[in-house]
Formats: C-alpha cells, structure tokens, sequence
C-alpha cells in the first residue's frame, strides 16, 4: 500500500503511479496559480491564518501523534517547538507581509536617474513550491518554511518523513481539511516517494535533512534545474571561555542538549571549555542534569530516541569512545536500568577528552551525548572548527568581549548564539540556514519571504532619455 495524496489511498507497488499522481497536482497548482493571477495580501493572510488555525485546532491530537512517533516525546516540548514555533512564525509573517511586499525603489545609472527614468525591484511569488521535511520537528520543519512559501504567495507540496507516520497522517487529513489541493497539498509515503518528490518540476524545492540524501536530491532537481534551499545539519561546536558563568553555561548546554533527547539539528555537539574550569564545567553539568530529570525512564519530560536503528547507531558511538579510551560518564541520577523499557531512551552520556578516531567525533551526533574537550588557547578552538565542515551553529559563552569577536570574527557558521544555546533559531527576525556543508539558502522572516520570491528588477525609460539616447545610436561619428 502506497499512500499518495491528501484525499486517497493508492494501492500499487508501481511508483510510477505515485509519480503521476503528484505531477497531476504540482499541474493542477500551477494552473490555479496562473489563473489566480495577482496573488494579494489578503489572500496571503487567509492562507497563514488558516495553517495557524489548523495547528491549534489539532493541537492535542498532534501532540499526541509525536509522542506516539517518537515512542515517548514530552507533551510541553511539542507544545513549544512544533505548535508554538510553527505559530508564531505563520503570525510573524502575516502581520508583516505588508512591509515586506512593499517594491522597493533603487538607484538608477547616473544621469538617467535625474532625467525620468525610474529602478525598482518587486516580490513576485515564484508558483509552485515543493518541501522535503524530517521527523525530528516534524511539525515545525514543514510550518517554518511554509510561513516564507505563503506569504510570498506561493502554492506548496509538502512532503513529510516517514519516520514519523501518527504525525504525518494527521497533518494530511488536517491540511486536506482547511486547504484545497490546488493550494497545499501534503503527500505522504517512504523514500521512493521522496525520489519521485524530487525530480518534480517544482518553481523551487526545500529540503530539511541529512547531507547525504541532499546530494540525491540535489542531483535530481538539477535534470530540471529546479533551484534548492537546502538545510542540514553537521557538528554544532561551543567555545566556553574562561569568562564563562560556569553554572548558567552548563545549565543552558544542558537545556539546550536534552532538548528532543539531542535530536536536533542545532544541538551542541562538541563543547571546547577552557583547562582551568573544565572540572567545575563537568560538575556543573552533572548537577544541572540531575536538576532537570531526576529520573529518566518514566519522565514525561524527557523525550526517546525516535527509533532502533538511530538507539543502535548512537549506543554503538558510546561503545566505541568507551572502548577506544574516553572517559565516558552517563548521567543517570536514579541508576536507572534501561534494559527492557519500552522506548528508546538514552540518558545524557558524557564523552570526555574523546579522540579523533571514535567514530562520534566524525558523525553528526542527533542524540544525547556531549563530547567535552578542553583547551588553553582560543587558538585551538578556531583551528579545530576551522579544520573541519561549516556547521549550521556556533555557540560561544564568556564575557570577554574582545575574545567573543575573536571567536566571531574567526569562524564561520550559518548562525550563533552568544551565551546560550539554540535560540537564534528561534528570533522570527533572523535568517536560518547553513554555510557549506550544513546547507545554504535561508528562511524565516523577510529572509524567507525573499527566498521564495522572484526578486524581480524594474527599470522604466523616461521620454527624455529616450530621446537622448537616440542621438548616441549608431551608426557613430566623432
Ligand atoms: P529523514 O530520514 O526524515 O529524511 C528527510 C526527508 O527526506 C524525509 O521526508 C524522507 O522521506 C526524504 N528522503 C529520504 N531519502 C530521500 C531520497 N533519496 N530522495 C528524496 N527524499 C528522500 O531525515 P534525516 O535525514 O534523518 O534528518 C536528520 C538530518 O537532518 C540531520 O542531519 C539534521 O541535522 C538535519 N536537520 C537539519 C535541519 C535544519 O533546519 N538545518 C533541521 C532538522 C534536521
């Protein structure tokens, strides 16, 4: 049984029937775009408004589906991440499309200029957008970049992870509820429906996932030179100066880290803290953990592993640090046993001074383990992230600000926070995206607004240049 579309159920084992049946509707899209003509902002702000409603009508229900997904994910996480964030960023957009739609005047060659003629360049919506999202938001993953599509004046298909089917069946049915098809359809089913996905002829294609599956994607969308946004992930560093609040650093990393038990595109991934605080850093993590999850196994606010194969891989990085001499600690404040639970829970696993050939310092971790080095110059911190791929983040904490420009100036990341961890992701009006290896293109806010517009340049001839231009016409004299 492959499922194909919002409204039906295709049973086939030909995908070529899945095929034809996304182009039909990428077709259909079109031609509603074509016809609609103008697309304007009320238009714009029924569309934002209606997602908004459909994430809090269904509020409860998909809470429910994500935690069923995930086999247990905290309720008051989902609540903030994918509801809360999804809705504020449809909001966000809403209430300043206004300004952003506004075509803005540019300067004209001199003199022409001066004598009538006029530049300008204006926001046109690009048609048909189509939207590869993940599991590990994958509520928020598919709103964000949908804010941008919609208020640009864009159709969409969104095609969200298999991963996560509770969730992604719900969002059909809720999408298919409040849209019609020829507006934003959602399409779900496995890989192979993905591949089809990407070789559609979309006006543009977002994709959010691994770096490997974006080679695929991107060489497909090339046959029909679809232009891509893609947003992926990498090892997230963080530089913890020896100005650092030691405690709040800690507190914050910790946060940060347990947030979606680590699954998250963001997440700090290795930290590099200074030798003379680096025992007190460790403490103060351990403390802050117990803090938060006293326990672990039962605890509604710590979220599983979203399944075997990703439990495996992340338990089989512990094992090889452990075995290939770092110190590990696992943070497990009640000495829980994780044998036999029902989900797939790890706790925090501390990987102390690791090494380079452990093969977690070379994989992107998406879990809940923390690799700690230490260091005594702020050269070996920018040396190490710079002798590796860009990643999405960066995050640096101290109150030197003569070092935070060094770190600043020095490195390069698609974003940072300075003094916590996560949250420039989560400012409406910053941009988000990846530099070299974790992705390029960027969303959120005006930033997204553009991405999924057609900048178009304008130039109008006045009467009297025209007519000067014409004495300069060949054929030429002295
Ligand atoms: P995933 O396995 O859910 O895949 C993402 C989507 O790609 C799914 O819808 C899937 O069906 C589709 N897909 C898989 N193979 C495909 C193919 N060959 N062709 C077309 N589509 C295909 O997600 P994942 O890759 O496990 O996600 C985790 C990765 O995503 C991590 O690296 C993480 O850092 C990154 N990520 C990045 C961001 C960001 O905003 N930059 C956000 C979340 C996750």
């Amino acid at each position: 049984m492959v499922e194909v579309v919002n409204h039906e159920k295709v049973s086939s084992e030909d995908i070529s029937v899945t095929q034809l049946l996304m182009k039909s509707i990428l077709d259909n899209q079109r031609k509603a775009f074509y016809k609609e003509g103008t697309v304007d902002i009320a238009t714009r702000v029924d569309r934002l408004g209606r997602a908004v409603s459909v994430l809090q009508n269904y509020k409860k229900e998909f809470c429910s589906a994500m935690s069923e997904d995930f086999g247990h994910r905290s309720v008051h996480q989902s609540v903030l991440t994918d509801i809360g964030g999804s809705i504020a960023s449809l909001q966000d957009a809403s209430k300043r499309l206004k300004k952003w739609i506004r075509p803005q005047r540019r300067k004209s060659m001199f003199p022409i200029g001066y004598l009538g003629a006029s530049s300008k360049v204006e926001y046109q919506p690009l048609g048909v957008i189509g939207c590869i999202s993940p599991w590990n938001f994958p509520l928020q993953l598919a709103f964000g970049p949908l804010a941008g599509m919609l208020s640009a004046g864009n159709r969409a298909m969104i095609k969200p992870s298999e991963l996560t089917p509770a969730t992604s069946d719900l969002f059909k049915k809720a999408i298919a509820e409040s849209f019609d098809l020829e507006e934003l359809a959602v399409i779900t089913g496995d890989v192979e429906t993905g591949r089809s996905f990407s070789q559609l002829n979309f006006d543009h294609l977002v994709y959010t996932g691994g770096s490997r599956v974006a080679k695929d994607i991107m060489r497909e969308a090339s046959n029909s030179l679809v232009p891509v946004t893609l947003e992926l992930g990498g090892k997230s560093p963080v530089i913890i100066g020896k100005s650092a609040d030691v405690e709040s650093s800690a507190a914050k990393i910790i946060m940060g880290k347990t947030m979606n038990a680590g699954q998250v595109c963001l997440a700090p991934d290795y930290v590099f803290v200074h030798d003379d605080i680096l025992k007190e850093f460790v403490a103060s993590l351990e403390s802050a953990f117990k803090m938060m999850y006293p326990s672990i196994k039962d605890n509604p606010d710590y979220t599983s592993i979203i399944n075997e194969h990703h439990f495996d891989r992340l338990m089989q990085y512990i094992d090889d640090a452990e075995l290939k001499g770092a110190k590990v600690k696992t943070l497990n404040p009640s000495d829980e046993d994780f044998n036999g639970q029902p989900h797939f829970k790890i706790p925090l696993t501390l990987v102390i001074d690791p090494t380079e050939n452990m093969s977690v310092m070379n994989n992107e971790i998406f879990g809940p383990i923390l690799l700690i080095k230490s260091f005594s110059s702020l050269e070996e911190p920018i040396d190490y992230i710079n002798g590796r791929p860009r990643p999405l983040a960066l995050y640096y904490f101290g109150h030197d600000r003569q070092e935070e420009r060094n770190v600043l100036d020095r490195t390069f990341s698609g974003g940072v926070t300075v003094n916590d961890v996560l949250l420039h992701a989560a400012q409406d009006d910053l941009p988000f995206g990846g530099v070299g290896e974790s992705g390029f293109g960027r969303y959120h806010g005006f930033e997204g607004f553009k991405q999924f517009s057609n900048c178009r340049s304008i130039f109008r001839q006045s009467k009297l240049v025209s007519k000067l231009a014409a004495t300069m016409w060949p054929p030429y004299s002295k």
